[in-house]
């Protein structure tokens, strides 16, 4: 057995790893993204022809460059079923966006068909037998049907963990443990820090969304389209449901299909009351009586790289305020905005001047909680990858003094397993 470290290995973005058994199994495949000035990164090429790929979740640093083994392989795409509908969604979204930035795709069309055509759904629990190599999907607890693929082959247990979540929050219940593997991939996002207190967090927005609305503004809540959104909704409806709340952009649509898939999410009859409760904005004319209402809003993008939000943040009035609430990569406007007071627009330099605040809602497992995973999973070797370099290395280190065998693989590292 071998593993190749395609992609994420010191770096959050392009998650790709290939395991080897008598099969060839890409553990997703995903894109980093940049702004305009900057081309997006890719994983490297596998280096064999891929039998299978699987799909963790949609997040596009997970699924962003799926299209692209399609042009010189055939294989099946494996996944849970929303991650298939909201991957088409997310995907679609992405190549119209990466066409408005550089002109062209870095695939073909016809590959973006073939990679849709090519997806079998699975359920958390059942099982897919490919030759002798088994795959089982359990719930990763990051995003309506995020997964870990739990990969069995020669008496062996190779767990990916994908992202995850150890705690619950308002969507999902914590990620489900596999005891005693041989081999654990792990993502290492927050291996540096704990996350503060989940309900404090949840308290301090909602006041703070009170306090906005009542004094006339517009709080602006930037969002993924998937998890972060579905999440924000039921943090503010199930504390205050009188609250007016409006969501725009792709994430009206992801929580549609979120919606339809009850099984996939903590609490669906309480989701789809919140659903019930909130506006949505339909078409561009609602817009202008969204601002002119005291209101939150929830908007995509999450990082203000397209979407409604950036239009959002430019129109509101000096009562408004804004919060982020998730991770903003580099040069991003999201991550301009917080760390420098301004975000670009038809390449002018623009300082809005509302207050800015972020609140660290994660949706990954904290620095505790990747240290409890392992330790409740107790691999016998365990690859940290998915965060940046420092916190790779760093906690591949701590593991090693609490007794694993661990390590931090570099982009196109080659590990032999047995
Ligand atoms: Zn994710
Ligand atoms: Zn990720």
């Amino acid at each position: 057995m071998e593993l190749d470290f395609l992609g994420a290995a010191g770096e959050v973005g392009r998650s790709c790893v290939m395991l080897s058994t008598d099969q060839n199994i890409v553990l997703d495949c995903g894109l980093k993204i940049h702004n305009k000035s900057d081309p997006h990164l890719y994983p490297q090429p596998p280096p064999l022809p891929v039998d299978t790929v699987v799909v963790s979740h949609p997040h596009l640093d997970h699924i962003g460059f799926l299209p692209s083994l399609f042009e010189h392989h055939s294989p099946r795409v494996i996944s849970t079923p929303p991650t298939k509908e909201i991957g088409e969604l997310l995907l679609l979204d992405s190549a119209k966006i990466i066409i408005e930035e550089y002109g062209t795709l870095p695939y073909k069309r016809s590959s973006h068909k073939k990679a849709m055509e090519s997806f079998r759904v699975q359920g958390y629990h059942q099982k897919t037998v490919m030759g002798d190599t088994t795959l089982t999907l359990l719930d990763a607890g990051h995003i309506p049907g995020s997964a870990q693929a739990l990969l069995e082959y020669g008496g062996k247990k190779i767990l990916y963990s994908g992202d995850f979540k150890l705690s619950e929050t308002r969507m999902h219940k914590p990620a489900e443990i596999t005891e005693n593997v041989d081999v654990l991939i792990t993502e290492s996002t927050y291996a540096n820090r704990d996350h503060p207190n989940r309900q404090d967090l949840e308290v301090q927005l909602v006041q703070r969304a009170r306090e906005v609305v009542s004094n006339g503004g517009n709080l602006l809540l930037p969002a993924f389209a998937v998890g972060r959104t579905q999440e924000l909704i039921s943090i503010i409806k199930s504390q205050d449901k009188d609250l007016p709340v409006w969501v725009d952009g792709m994430g009206v649509e992801a929580s549609r299909i979120v919606t339809g898939y009850p099984s996939y999410i903590k609490d669906p009859h309480a989701f789809r009351q919140h659903m019930e409760s909130v506006n949505i904005v339909r078409e561009p004319r609602d817009r202008s009586r969204v601002l002119k209402e005291p209101c939150v809003i929830i908007s995509t993008a999450g990082m203000l790289q397209g979407g409604p939000a950036l239009g959002y943040l430019l129109s509101l009035n000096e009562r408004s305020e804004i919060i982020f609430t998730g991770y903003c990569v580099e040069n991003t406007n999201g991550h301009n905005l917080l760390q420098h007071g301004y975000v670009e627009k038809e390449g002018e330099q623009v300082r809005p001047s509302v207050p800015i605040r972020y609140l660290d809602f994660s949706a990954h497992a904290s620095r505790s909680e990747l240290f409890e995973y392992v330790e409740k999973v107790n691999p016998g070797k365990v690859f940290c990858i998915h965060g940046d370099a420092a916190n790779c290395t760093q906690f591949a280190e701590e593991l090693k003094v609490e007794g694993f065998d661990a390590y931090a693989p570099t982009l196109g590292e080659k590990v032999q397993l047995d």
